[in-house]
């Protein structure tokens, strides 16, 4: 389901006639307009959630001020400030691909003026291309059981106290379908650690099932199980993956996974492309060794995979791994990278993560969704599982009820708008 920026209604023309459809003015942060709307009652003060040109909810002064708040940027830059040559990477990014050293530029910057400046253009770009809608999806974690040994994972096999647990077919199939049928969720992942115990057959009947019950998008996240195992799936009707290639650095990549190797991660994703799926892909900030240059590698390297949706977050020490006392990656580098993938990438999905949420809160929240982002992840696992689903600690849980009260397009439209960009993605890339 989305949300869209509220806007203050001016007047109501003809308030007391029949007619069920009204014109009226309202005023946002773009000014004053005229558009149509089907709401009984509507007069002058009122606050309205709308898109394209119709206001399609009316909703509380509150709730519009709280909506503004994280969704409405701050700051106005004042661009004669600005460094030329930093200017002119911001312009140039409209025209052509940017460089390598362009990139590194943009990321490097510690200077106030420049990061509000690339804010802002990656908050226009965003605007220019997904108008003012913010989406949010759901993520079910339906076992916390792995084989892996990621150096930074919480729930790497390792790992001696977490409690584990896995959810059974039933009650996956029943979490998602409450999200779906009860709270409106559209697109909904189901991840979990790289667990066997859990069958190709078993996991494509889960899909299956899901499907038949009801209108929704699923995303896989469940690490390598061969090319074999996601064809199965795409078969059974997942529609995308959220798989990490974590860093494009091979050499720090293969040694923080023993076992794994970069070869491999990068041929899961090449293959899931080929097989047609929707590719939701990223990487960690803050590993050891990572430089500014990889981080401009890692991402050239989304391009070039050519993923839809773009998931960035920072490294979050987990006390019982190898790397608890490496420091966490950056805030202000995570926004940065959100920035600089939407001035490459204008219409890809990029959610703000929970990793960042984490370190900075709310603000994170804030500050991701005016930098570039579009959209939110809201964690759908059962109350009961959720403190063992512990990849790092004190893992985020947000303010969900105004985006679940006034969550637009919970019926079928959103699913059609939704399946419309999916296809539109495909088209756009050839
Ligand atoms: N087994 C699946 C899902 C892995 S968990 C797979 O391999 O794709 C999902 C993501 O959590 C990982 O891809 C990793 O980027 C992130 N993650 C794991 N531990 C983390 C930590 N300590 N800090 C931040 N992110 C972490």
């Amino acid at each position: 389901m989305c949300l869209t920026i509220p806007a203050k209604v001016l007047s109501v023309e003809d308030p007391h006639s029949d007619v069920p459809l009204k014109r009226i003015t309202i005023r946002d942060s773009k000014g004053e307009r005229l558009i149509t709307a089907l709401l009984p009652d509507l007069k002058a003060g009122d606050w309205v959630l709308y898109a394209s040109d119709m206001a399609v909810t009316k909703i509380g002064e509150d709730d519009a001020r709280e909506i503004l708040d994280l969704l409405e940027p701050k700051s106005q830059i004042d661009l004669s400030q600005l460094d030329s040559a930093f200017l002119g990477i911001l312009r140039a990014c409209h025209t052509r691909e940017l460089k390598r050293e362009e990139i590194i530029r943009l990321l490097g910057t510690e200077d106030k003026t420049e990061t509000d400046a690339l804010f802002s253009e990656a908050n226009t770009i965003r605007q220019a291309n997904l108008k003012d809608f913010f989406c949010i999806h759901g993520i079910v974690e339906f076992s916390n059981q792995c084989i892996r040994n990621c150096f930074y994972c919480g729930l790497r096999r390792e790992s001696k106290d977490v409690c584990r647990y896995r959810m059974t077919p039933d009650e996956i199939v029943s979490s998602v379908d409450d999200a779906v049928t009860r709270r409106g969720y559209k697109l909904i992942v189901l991840q979990s650690g790289d667990d066997f115990s859990y069958t190709d057959d078993m996991l494509a009947g889960i899909i299956r099932r899901i499907k038949e019950r009801c209108k929704v998008f699923i995303f896989m996240s469940v690490g390598e199980r061969g090319l074999e195992s996601y064809k199965r799936m795409k078969d059974a009707g997942a529609s995308g993956v959220l798989f990490r290639f974590e860093t494009s650095n091979k050499a720090i990549y293969d040694s923080i996974h023993p076992g794994q190797s970069y070869e491999d991660r990068i041929a899961h994703l090449r293959g899931m492309k080929e097989m047609g799926y929707y590719i939701a892909t990223g990487f960690l900030i803050g590993l050891p060794g990572q430089t500014v240059a990889d981080i401009a590698d890692d991402i050239r390297t989304l391009k070039t995979i050519g993923a839809n949706m773009v998931t960035v977050g920072p490294f979050i020490p987990c006390n019982g791994t190898p790397m608890y006392s490496h420091p966490a990656g950056s805030a202000a580098m995570t926004l940065k990278v959100t920035a600089v993938a939407r001035l490459l990438m204008p219409r890809a999905k990029i959610p703000v993560t929970t990793a960042l949420e984490t370190i900075e809160s709310e603000e994170g929240r804030r500050l991701g969704l005016s930098s570039g982002a579009n959209s939110l992840m809201f964690n759908l696992t059962p109350e009961r599982h959720r403190v063992d689903y512990r990849i790092y600690p004190n893992k985020y849980h947000g303010k969900e009820e105004v985006w679940e009260k006034y969550g637009l397009f919970k019926e079928g439209l959103s699913y059609k708008m939704l399946e419309k960009k999916m296809f539109e993605a495909f088209e756009a890339q050839g």
